[in-house]
């Protein structure tokens, strides 16, 4: 190295320092009181051209001599590049100038210090305005924004399912949001690698940039992107920062709307790159920790970022700039709009109805900005537009969707695999579109199987909304609107440990026999008896421990058929069980599943045995439109898929405990929570007064100031006095801990 700077730059060098680089040899040369950086290469004709396109950009940059950035010197050979062979083995060198100051990465952060990165930068790019060059134009990297497919490539080097989950989320929401807008913005050769480590500062201001290596020609606005990726990681309040380095490159150069419109997902996009990119070099290059110098806060600030409404940082980042912010049309107007067409049979949830404009995993994100923490809906199971679903039923519905009638092998894959969770006696499926549309069914299962009509059903149950449905669900029809109860229905009291009449370990054995005796006083034979194995109408109460097995045994006694609704506790969510009839040691002979089956798609199936099945065959066929369909099966397999690969069911008994534990804490501080309970994430906690008697004001208090907190949960049971949660199976004990404050406050304030 010696010899050639002498032969090259008639430089002897005092003293040569190594210094970190990402996929070069750098090095410090003292020579003659001056500072030099040293840069080697393996060569290729990619990377000579590209070298020269560089050098021709420092010459660009650096026509008035200046000291911002560095300025390439020429050998003696009159080449800024220098292409040289040892043994055989070309390589390429080249000297540049050196750039004192401190990195931005070890400075101390001030709004100056950012205003002063974004008038930098635009400072720079102001520089190049009509710089141009083919090899720029036609490179094509890993490092480039409009790319993020090479990076994406590396996705599953990514250790862990949760992690790679999120990268690959944005970048569908990039793919979504960003790639359909790059053809329309405007585009120069920009620096794009404008991270902490590449910035110089003295006195608060950024002095100088380094490293052009990942130069190329992009739309502007990822100038500023890729700086903002970097300097916002680690910061409290990354919106607030952002804002000061806009508005430094705004004054310089001016911002367009739909640039700055974009920049939520383009930074979501440059950590999605630098953490793919990170996972695929610690494989190639295990000892180089250079390479992963941001990995760990680029994994915090993803983690962050999705706590984000986009919408919140898209106003942020246009008010910081003063540009125009679009009034999002008041929620009473909607509603109001919405009630032209839409009968107000449907309620909405809460005093103040939520306009929900997108979500993500365990947040959903309203239309002005908020970000809610959903703590209750359990049909996303595996998590608000998880990609994996998304993908999948994105291709199967480019590919092929049909119906039952004819053969595709999406339909048996489903079929088999969903089978597999279940006992080997039930061993038949059939596919329809929703829970109703599958108790509506199992109840005609079991009517044909036992030429009956009569049905017990549970206490405060609910399975559906068909005619159906309604006749099955007390929730329903002992409602004060219902149509009451009718003569072919029995209804059994529902095993309540903890407020119900039977209290101790036999209250299980106790809650039968009083069922045993509603059976024998009706006189006549059931067709099925079906209940949820942990009533969520009726306040999330679980069954009593003995119950199903004594009545599973009454109503098999005399013939009937047994069904366990698994619309709700179904997919893993209990923690301890895959199903919640498992929990209690019986096996039914129906189970009906729904909700979570698609983690949003309409799904729904009933499950039973071969001997069920083969009565239903000498009846009419049965045909469902959409039942089983392509797209459907495909978007089941692929929450299976995730449910193993996240190890939801485990999270959900981790989670699940952990919100529980929390909850009997807080209930021995503030003893109106009577009672914590539920298995997994399905769980209840029922407020009372001082006596111990249902206080249904305080729940509706409780709900209501979580909403207004930004957390969603609700409220049910016969005297609404519940707070119900059974969260997407991502929550996790950040999100317990948020909950779990948020209600100890809100008790606390009374
Ligand atoms: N069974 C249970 C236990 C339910 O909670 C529900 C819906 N809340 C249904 C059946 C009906 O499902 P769907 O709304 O999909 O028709």
């Amino acid at each position: 190295m010696e010899s050639e700077l002498i032969t090259y730059y008639n430089l002897t060098p005092e003293k040569i320092t190594k210094i970190p680089g990402y996929d070069n040899e750098n090095y410090i040369v003292e020579s003659g009181g001056l500072k030099y950086v040293l840069k080697t290469y393996p060569f290729s004709m990619e990377q000579f051209d590209l070298l020269q396109a560089e050098s021709e950009l420092l010459g660009e940059l650096g026509a008035e001599k200046n000291d911002y950035f560095p300025r390439p010197i020429k050998a003696h050979n009159g080449s800024y590049v220098v292409v040289c062979e040892h043994h055989g083995q070309k390589s390429i060198f080249r000297l540049l100038t050196f750039l004192e100051g401190e990195f931005f990465a070890n400075v101390h952060h001030t709004p100056a210090l950012f205003e002063s990165l974004g008038s930098f930068l635009a400072h720079m790019d102001n520089r190049l305005w009509d710089f141009d060059n083919y090899v720029y134009r036609s490179r094509r990297f890993e490092w480039d924004l409009q790319h993020p497919d090479i990076s994406l490539s590396f996705l599953s080097e990514i250790p862990e399912a949760a992690d790679r989950k999120i990268v690959a989320y944005f970048y569908q929401q990039f793919k979504e949001n960003v790639m359909p807008a790059l053809p329309g913005l405007r585009k120069k050769v920009i620096h794009n690698d404008g991270n902490d480590w590449n910035i110089l500062v003295k006195d608060e201001t950024v002095t100088g940039i380094i490293d052009f290596g990942d130069a190329t020609y992009a739309p502007l606005i990822n100038e500023l992107a890729v700086a903002m990726t970097y300097a916002l990681m680690g910061q409290d309040d990354p919106l607030e920062w952002a804002g000061h380095i806009l508005r430094g490159y705004h004054k310089i150069i001016p911002l367009l709307p739909e640039e700055v419109d974009l920049l939520y997902y383009l930074i979501a996009g440059r950590l999605c790159i630098s953490v793919c990119n990170s996972a695929h070099s610690k494989i190639l290059d295990p000892e180089n920790r250079y390479i992963s110098v941001s990995e760990q806060q680029a994994w915090e600030l993803l983690h962050r970022w999705i706590t984000v409404n986009p919408l919140r940082a898209r106003d942020c980042f246009r008010k910081a700039l003063d540009l125009p912010v679009e009034e999002t049309e008041p929620v009473e107007s909607k509603i109001a709009g919405r009630h032209r067409h839409i009968s107000s049979v449907l309620s909405l949830s809460y005093s103040k109805p939520i306009l929900m404009d997108r979500a993500a995993f365990q947040y959903m994100y309203d239309g002005y900005g908020n970000t809610f923490l959903d703590a209750y809906n359990n049909i996303p199971h595996v998590g608000h537009q998880h990609p994996v679903v998304v993908e999948a039923g994105q291709r199967q519905m480019a590919k092929l969707n049909t119906n039952t009638r004819y053969v595709y092998d999406q339909l048996q894959a489903y079929a088999e695999r969903l089978l597999g969770y279940f006992p080997e006696s039930l061993n038949k499926v059939y596919f329809v579109n929703s829970g109703s549309a599958a108790s509506d069914l199992a109840i005609r299962l079991a009517r044909h199987h036992t030429g009956c009509e009569n049905v017990m059903v549970m206490e405060h149950g609910y399975h559906g909304h068909t005619m159906t449905g309604i006749e099955i669900s007390d929730y329903k029809f002992s409602n004060k609107k219902g149509p009451g109860q009718k003569p072919n229905i029995i209804k059994t009291p529902i095993p309540d440990t903890y407020r119900g009449v039977h209290r101790g370990d036999d209250a299980g054995e106790k809650y039968a026999s009083e069922a045993r005796h509603r059976l024998n006083k009706f006189g006549d034979q059931v067709a099925a008896f079906i209940t949820e194995p942990i009533v969520g109408c009726g306040g999330q109460v679980p069954l009593a421990p003995g119950y199903l097995k004594h009545i599973y045994e009454a109503i098999r006694l005399q013939n009937g058929v047994c069904i366990s609704d698994e619309v709700q506790t179904g997919f893993g969510r209990l923690g301890s069980h895959f199903w919640g009839f498992e929990m209690h040691g019986v096996v039914p002979d129906i189970v009906i599943v729904g909700k979570p089956m698609g983690n949003g798609h309409p799904m729904g199936a009933v499950i039973t045995t071969s001997e069920i099945a083969a009565s239903f065959e000498t009846g009419v066929e049965f045909f469902s439109s959409f039942g089983g369909n392509p797209v459907s099966c495909a978007i089941g397999l692929a929450v299976l898929r995730v449910l193993e690969e996240e190890q939801l069911q485990q999270h959900a008994l981790e989670t699940g405990t952990y919100f529980k534990t929390l909850m009997n804490r807080l209930s021995l501080e503030h003893p109106c929570i009577g009672d914590v309970r539920g298995s997994g994430l399905f769980l209840g906690f029922e407020m009372v007064d001082e006596k111990g008697l249902p206080d249904t004001a305080l729940a509706a208090h409780i709900k209501n100031e979580l909403r207004n907190r930004h957390i969603l949960i609700s409220t049910d049971g016969p005297h609404d006095n519940v707070l119900k949660s059974k969260p997407p199976l991502c929550f996790n004990r950040q999100n317990v801990e948020q909950v779990v404050e948020e209600i100890s406050r809100i008790i606390g304030k009374r």
